[in-house]
This record gives C-alpha cells, sequence and structure tokens, in this order.
C-alpha cells in the first residue's frame, strides 16, 4: 500500500525531510546543515551540491528512521528557500557557478538602476514585485554577465535557470525534468502573475532568453518520476516556503491568513483569484496553482521578529535563552509604557523607510529587564499588526483569525498578546511544522490520496486557540502608544 508522503524541505541554513502519513501524522525525520558562503560582505551563496548532498541525506535517513519501505511511498513534495538562484549547464547536468542566495545584496546597485530608468512601475504591475535585489531576475543577469562563458552557452541554448525547487526536480530525476511550479516562478519578478507564464517582454527588456526557463506546472499533481532509494516515486507537489505553509496552515479561503514567526515574520494573507494590487509595499503573490486555477497571496514582512529576543539574549545578555522571555513577560502586568521599534534594519511595510533606526523609549525608575523583555516580545505583535491592518485595507477583505507558527510562536504570551493587539483569535496548531505539512499535503492532493482540500482541513492537526481578551480601550491606548514610538525612529 502506498501510504507514506516525503516531505522534503529544503530551507536557507539546513535541508529537512519528514515522511507523513495520511493523517499528517510524522513518522519519521531527519535533518542536515546547509554551509553558508560569504564571499563579500552582503554576498550570500550555498554550493548547488551541497543543496543536494544533504539534501539526499536527509532524505535517506529520515525513510530509514521511519522504518518504511521506498514502495510504501505515495508520493514526494518539495518545498524550498524562495528566490535562491542556480544555472546549470544543460549538458553536464552541473552548475556553472554557486548558488545566488535570496538574502544576496549583489545586485542592489542594479535594482537602483531599474528603478531610475522607469520599469520598476512595469515590474510591480506584471510580476507583483518590487526591483529588490531578493528575486531571481538580477541574480540571472548578474550570472550571465559575471561567469565566464556563461552568455555563450545561453545563447547556443545549453543553460537552464532554476529556483531551489526546480534544482531539486533535476537532481531528483536524473536531469530528465526541468519544471518549476507557479508559487516559485512568482518570485522570480519573470512570472507575469495575472497571465500565468513567462513574462516576455520582461525576458526581452534583460536579455534572458526563456530557453533557460523552467516549465511552469501547478503546485499540486504530477510533475515527474524521482529516482531515488532505488526505486521510481512521483513528485506531485511543490511550493515557496510560504505558500507551502499558508497551504498547510489549511487558509484555503479569501481571508484567511498565516503569520510565521521567526527571525523576521511572514505574513500571507490568501486573496482568492484575485491578484490585488498593493499601493503600500505589500507583495502580490501567486500562493498555488491546483489544475488550471491560480489562487493568490497578499505577502507582507517584518524584518527583526525573534531577532529582537535573539539580540537582548546575544547582544545585551539580558536574556539566558529565548524561551525564558515568556516567564520574564508575565512576571509583571504590562511594560509599564516601555516600547521597543526593534527597526535594526530600518522599517518595512506600511512604513518602508531603510534608513530609520531602532529604539527603546518610555524609561522610567522602575524599569528593568523583564519591561525590556516584554516590549520586544510585544513589537513583534504590534509590527505584525501594522502589516495586518494595510492587508485588510489593501484587500478590503477582514481576516478573521490569524493562524500562527514559526519558533517563536511557542511563545504563549505573545499568542495571547497578538490576539488581545489585534481583536482576533490567535490559532496555533500542535504541529507548527507547517512548511512541510503544506508540501505534503499538496503531493497527496495531487496523488490522489486526498480527494479534496476540505478532505485535507478536516485532518487533524489539533490548535490551541487565544481568544482577544483585552478592553478596547486599553488595546487603543496601547496602540497609540506604539505609533508615538515609531514616529521617534526617525521615520521620514
Ligand atoms: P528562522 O526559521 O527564521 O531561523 P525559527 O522559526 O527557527 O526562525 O525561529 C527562531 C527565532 O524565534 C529566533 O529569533 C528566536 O529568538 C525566536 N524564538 C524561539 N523561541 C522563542 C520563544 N519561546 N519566545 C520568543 N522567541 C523565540
Amino acid at each position: 500500500m502506498k501510504k507514506y508522503i516525503l516531505a522534503l524541505d529544503q530551507g536557507t541554513t539546513s535541508s529537512r525531510c519528514i515522511v507523513y502519513d495520511k493523517l499528517g501524522n510524522k513518522i519519521g525525520e531527519a535533518q542536515r546543515e546547509l554551509p553558508q558562503i560569504y564571499p563579500l560582505s552582503g554576498w550570500v551563496e550555498h554550493d548547488p551540491e551541497a543543496i543536494w548532498s544533504t539534501q539526499l541525506y536527509a532524505i535517506e535517513t529520515a525513510v530509514k528512521r521511519a522504518g518504511i519501505d521506498p514502495s510504501e511511498i505515495a508520493a514526494i513534495g518539495i518545498t524550498n528557500q524562495r528566490e535562491t538562484t542556480v544555472v546549470w549547464d544543460k549538458r553536464t547536468g552541473k552548475a556553472i557557478c554557486n548558488a545566488i542566495v535570496w538574502q544576496c545584496r549583489r545586485t542592489a546597485d542594479y535594482c537602483e538602476e531599474i528603478k531610475k530608468s522607469g520599469y520598476e512601475p512595469v515590474l510591480k504591475e506584471k510580476t507583483g514585485l518590487i526591483a529588490d535585489p531578493y528575486f531571481s531576475l538580477t541574480k540571472v543577469r548578474y550570472i550571465l554577465d559575471n561567469v565566464d562563458g556563461a552568455r555563450d552557452l545561453c545563447e547556443e541554448g545549453n543553460l537552464a535557470f532554476g529556483t531551489v525547487d526546480s534544482w531539486l526536480i533535476h537532481k531528483l530525476t536524473n536531469g530528465k525534468c526541468h519544471a518549476t511550479d507557479a508559487s516559485n516562478a512568482s518570485r522570480t519578478m519573470m512570472y507575469n502573475i495575472h497571465e500565468g507564464k513567462w513574462d516576455e517582454d520582461i525576458l526581452k527588456h534583460f536579455s534572458i532568453p526563456e530557453s533557460m526557463l523552467p516549465k511552469v506546472v501547478p503546485s499540486s499533481g504530477y510533475i515527474a518520476d524521482a529516482e531515488i532509494l532505488g526505486t521510481q516515486i512521483p513528485i506531485c507537489g511543490v511550493a515557496g516556503d510560504q505558500q507551502a505553509s499558508l497551504f498547510g496552515q489549511c487558509c484555503f479561503n479569501s481571508g484567511d491568513a498565516k503569520n510565521t514567526y521567526g527571525t523576521g515574520c511572514f505574513l500571507l494573507m490568501n486573496t482568492g483569484m484575485d491578484a490585488v494590487r498593493s499601493k503600500n509595499g505589500l507583495l502580490t503573490t501567486v500562493a498555488w496553482q491546483i489544475g488550471n486555477e491560480l489562487t493568490y497571496a497578499l505577502e507582507g514582512s517584518v524584518f527583526i521578529a525573534g531577532a529582537a529576543i535573539q539580540w537582548l539574549r546575544d547582544g545585551l545578555g539580558i536574556l539566558a535563552s529565548s524561551s525564558d522571555s515568556e516567564k520574564m513577560a508575565l512576571d509583571i502586568p504590562n511594560t509599564d509604557g516601555v516600547y521597543f521599534v526593534p527597526a535594526f534594519t530600518g522599517l518595512g511595510a506600511p512604513h518602508w523607510d531603510p534608513d530609520c533606526r531602532g529604539l527603546i523609549c518610555g524609561l522610567s525608575r522602575g524599569t528593568d529587564r523583564r519591561h525590556i523583555v516584554r516590549a520586544a516580545l510585544e513589537s513583534m505583535a504590534y509590527q505584525t499588526l501594522d502589516v495586518l491592518t494595510l492587508m485588510e485595507r489593501e484587500s478590503k477583505t477582514e481576516i478573521p483569525a490569524l493562524r500562527v507558527d514559526g519558533g517563536a510562536s511557542a511563545n504563549g504570551f505573545l499568542c495571547s498578546f497578538q490576539a488581545d493587539i489585534s481583536g482576533k483569535a490567535v490559532i496555533r496548531p500542535s504541529n507548527t511544522e507547517t512548511t512541510s505539512l503544506g508540501a505534503a499535503c499538496l503531493a497527496g492532493l495531487g496523488c490522489g490520496l486526498y480527494d479534496s482540500v476540505e478532505e485535507i482541513s478536516s485532518l487533524s492537526n489539533s490548535s490551541t486557540v487565544f481568544e482577544p481578551k483585552m478592553d478596547a480601550s486599553v488595546r487603543d491606548e496601547y496602540i497609540s502608544g506604539w505609533k508615538n514610538a515609531v514616529k521617534k525612529t526617525g521615520l521620514r
């Protein structure tokens, strides 16, 4: 009986594999760190062979630990760090240089040139993205312009580009399949999210031949057979990490939203078949494609969330561990007017000011480290609220409840405060590894293990619900204090 699903979760710092059964229970898992390469300040690379070898190790180890036979695996689902760019020679199957990681800022000047040239509004309209080095387009251009022989190989039709999902599919199929799914394609800044295809004008404008691009396939459905573990296993689900987590959180309806509290926060809201255009710096992206139907999402991010807690621990040394923050915060009734705006690298949506900087304000003689720790946790909730409010305004849709995951969602104080300050229920599933679960569900749906998304919704990922309890007047006072603090960062 083919009853298990292999979820491959290729992240920025590690490659993981989780074996799920049909009910969404974890049967086995394994993980291996991925070495980071920093050739220059602000540059980040990965060795594509290391991406593959760590992923393969995780697959083999997870299956062994699960104690199952590879013949019992119904399908593979892939989720991955997004935007990271790999370029390989189609003849040898080998990458021609290191992968340029999403975090890498080497194309910042080039993005400035794009903005000055007046082409950014065209990119934004077609792709839903802003001209930023994160996205794959300028990374591909960098490789074509700077790697010896790349342009020639490309003109001969011998180069292939792919995000990490494509690279894994290439490796899993021994070079037989060059494909990506629509959610990953929508992060390349070359994909027209409204028409659902690579955009000819953009490709022409940046001299990128379509011959190097992968075929775009639905996020759920048969893609190709992986030749691993001495057998053939169909790959039936693919999505970028944030989109996979939206799916794993069962955010299937328009207005459903999830927030991932990690180093930063990623807030995504399902907007259904409507690709909502943002005027205030949210991104419009493909959530997933099932059959011919594209589902869209609005995406907003907070740059510094859990990282503020890390800074209190490692920079100030006032916390022994991240998880201690909960007990300290609960030891006092409130911050006594202390606010912490962790604008270490400026502020993102809805402010978009890269130059303002962080602050802690409202200090009095009675302030101690508990107030500062609590203010740091509260800042995650306030920043999330700012993005959430903007999303509701721009989509003209009310978000009924917020589903949460990510490392810092383990903090119960944070979840309750988020519910209080946003006046919405906060739902935390017991399996907060929603990214791999989402990939598994896409694959399960794609291979027929599940008949519908309704069946996936009924899987028992039990959850804790945090209901809002704060008085509206107290909430308004807190929020206005936060807004005042944000103004003091030197915001333009
Ligand atoms: P990422 O995937 O971005 O590396 P994770 O989802 O693993 O991040 O979350 C790690 C972040 O969450 C760290 O910044 C850490 O400080 C923070 N964190 C982890 N546990 C807690 C906790 N119990 N309370 C508050 N913050 C936490």
